[in-house]
Parts: C-alpha cells; structure tokens; sequence
C-alpha cells in the first residue's frame, strides 16, 4: 500500500530507533533528563526562544498554550479551516473556557484586516478578545505557507491591541524549508510556537512548545495539569533530536513528489487540481468531476494501492513524507488513472 493519508504514518528508521535506544535519560518532571534538555535548547536555538517545552503531542502544545494565553470567556482568532477548531476535540472550550472567532481567510491565511474587523469593542455584551492563533504551515487551507510579511503585519495589530499572538507551526520545518524563511524569523513575530516532531519530521511521539520564559513556567504548570508531564521522555525525545538533525532538509523531496503527483492528476479528466496551489507536502484535489464522491474515489483506489484521505463531499487530499519516493508518487499516479479508466468501463478491479 503506497499510504498518502498523512505524514504521521512514517515510522521510525533503524539509525532512529538506535539513537532512541542508547538515549541518556532521568526524570524529566523534575528537569533531570538530559535528552530532553538537549532538545528544548535546540529547539529554543532553533525558534530563537528563551525557553521550551517537550510534550506527548502539538495538539497539547496548542491547547496549553490556549490555558495560558486566556482566561475563561476570552475569545480566539484563527482561520475557520484550523486545526484546533476542528481537529482537537473541542479543547479550547473545554480546557480553557475560550470561544473562537473564526475568520475565513483564503487558504487558511488572513490579513491584519480581518483581525482588525475581528477584534471585540470593549463592551460586556462581547468576549474579550485575547490571542490570535495562525498555522503554518495550514493544513486544511492546503498546505499554504504563512507570506511573512503576512504574519508580521497580523502580529503588529495584534500587538497594538495588547493580544497574544500563538503559532500552531506543526508543520513549521516544511514552511521553512519551502520558503526558505527560517523558523526563527518566522517565530519573532509570535509569542508562542508548537512544533510537532511526529509529521513530516518522521519521529514516533512528541511535540515542543516555545516561547519566552515567563510563558514557559506557566506552560510547565499547565502541563502538569493536563497530565502531560512524563518521566524518562528522554527516549522519545531521542527520536525528536535526531528528527531535526536528519530530516529537515529532505522535507524539499516530499515537496517535490507533492507537485509532481498534482501535475499528474490535473491530467485525469474529471480531476480538479492547480499544482501551482501545492506549496508543500499537501495535495488537495476535487474529484466532483468523476461522478464519484470523494469517500467512493478513496475507497475504491485502495483496492489499487494507494491510501488518500478526504475531507468533505468531494476534496480528496494527499500527503507526501519520507516513507514514500518519487518511485512511489508515479505509482501512485499510474493507480489513480487506471482506477478511472476501470470506473468509466463500469469495472472493478
Ligand atoms: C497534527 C496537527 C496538530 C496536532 O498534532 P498531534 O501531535 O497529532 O496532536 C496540530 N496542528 C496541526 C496543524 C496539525 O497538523
């Protein structure tokens, strides 16, 4: 199976389960774990923060950095196509008691105007508005890179009126590596960044919060607090390390096949894709035009081996990562077009 579902399917390699295996470890709740300590240095050179924090998963790195950012009854900017208003169950609600205010930008990116438009006047009948949360790169808007220019004139606004600005950059290495903007000029204009190891970056567990020091102890409470806080996470913070030691840079291969695969498909009839619009690893396509629902175009390609995932009616996306090659891309093309040609002939394979 050629599986272009996401880029958390990658598995670990042998050299990273090695350097996983032979990890220094101690207690990490009490900052003894010297693996950890490592990564959070790196990480904060990285993003050119004072301080960071190791987490299961960026899901808890966006909601902690929700609880701190917040209190109960704030609301949050973000893009309506964003990952935690729809992918994190709820959380900010939950965890933080913070209503959203969703901004429907073009392809998950908006501008200082509609933050502008967005923000509360100062009366009780509103919720105060609090923090802006940006993604880059955006997942559901197609894997769209934050322009930085962009993103500094949405967090000069946001400063202006004494918000907190927060970047989901789960994908942040891929923005970077794309646009050739470093992730410390795309972290200086925001307070707070997550950055997720367990995507494209290939490592099993674990994501980083970041951002400066005041902001990190509170972080590390809430961590605790939601139960997020573990003990000889030096082992998978080993697979983290060696994550943006080795497979930062070959993110440009996944790019790559990403536009390759489009410019395939925009090929087939009935296929809707712009592979100008691929700026990563993301391949968003409309198949409304094969006579098949998106859920019909995915199940019936795995019978020819190729996983893809979709994401309403008829939006169908593909991800490229490290466990899939160029090799792999043009097979999974050769699949996609002989399961339409089988469709239109009214068979199966
Ligand atoms: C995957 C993802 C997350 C959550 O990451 P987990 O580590 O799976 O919790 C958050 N934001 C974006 C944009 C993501 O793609």
């Amino acid at each position: 199976m050629i599986d272009l579902i996401s880029d958390t399917v990658t598995l670990p390699t042998p050299e990273m389960r090695k350097a996983m295996a032979k990890a220094e470890v101690g207690d990490s709740q009490h900052g003894e774990d010297p693996t950890v300590n490592r990564l959070q240095d790196a990480v904060c050179a990285l993003l050119g923060k004072d301080s960071s924090l190791f987490l299961p998963s960026a899901t808890m790195a966006n909601e902690i950095a929700f609880k701190v950012h917040t209190r109960p009854g704030d609301e949050i900017i973000m893009d309506w196509l964003s990952h935690a208003l729809h992918f994190e169950g709820g959380a900010p609600a939950l965890l933080s008691g913070a209503t959203i205010y969703p901004i429907h930008g073009e392809r998950g990116v908006f501008t200082e105007e509609d933050v502008l438009a967005a923000i509360r006047p100062d009366d009780p009948h509103f919720p105060r508005t609090r923090l802006v949360s940006v993604e880059n790169t955006h997942n559901l808007g197609g894997g769209t890179i934050w322009p930085l220019g962009k993103l500094m004139a949405v967090s000069d606004i946001a400063r202006r009126f004494g918000l907190g600005v927060h970047m989901d950059g789960s994908r942040l290495m891929n923005a970077a590596v794309a646009s050739g903007i470093s992730a410390r000029e795309y972290s200086y204009p925001v307070d707070s960044v997550t950055l997720c190891f367990s995507k494209g970056l290939g490592a099993p567990v674990g994501a980083v919060l970041a951002g400066n020091k005041e902001f990190v102890k509170e972080a590390r409470r809430c961590q605790q607090v939601f139960g997020g806080a573990m003990r000889q996470a030096g082992i998978i913070a080993a697979g983290a390390l060696y994550a943006l030691q080795h497979n930062v840079d070959r993110l440009a291969e996944d790019h790559a096949n990403a536009r390759l695969l489009a410019e395939r498909l925009a090929d087939e009839e009935g296929i809707d894709v712009n592979p100008a619009d691929v700026e990563t690893n993301m391949v968003f396509f409309h198949v409304d035009g094969t006579g098949m629902t998106a859920q019909e175009f995915t199940d019936r390609l795995k019978d020819y081996g190729v996983r893809m995932g979709y994401y309403s009616g008829e939006r169908v996306r593909a991800v490229t990562h490290l466990d899939v090659s160029r090799a792999d891309i043009l097979e999974a093309a050769r699949a996609v077009h002989q399961m339409l040609v089988d469709a239109r002939l009214g068979s199966r394979a």
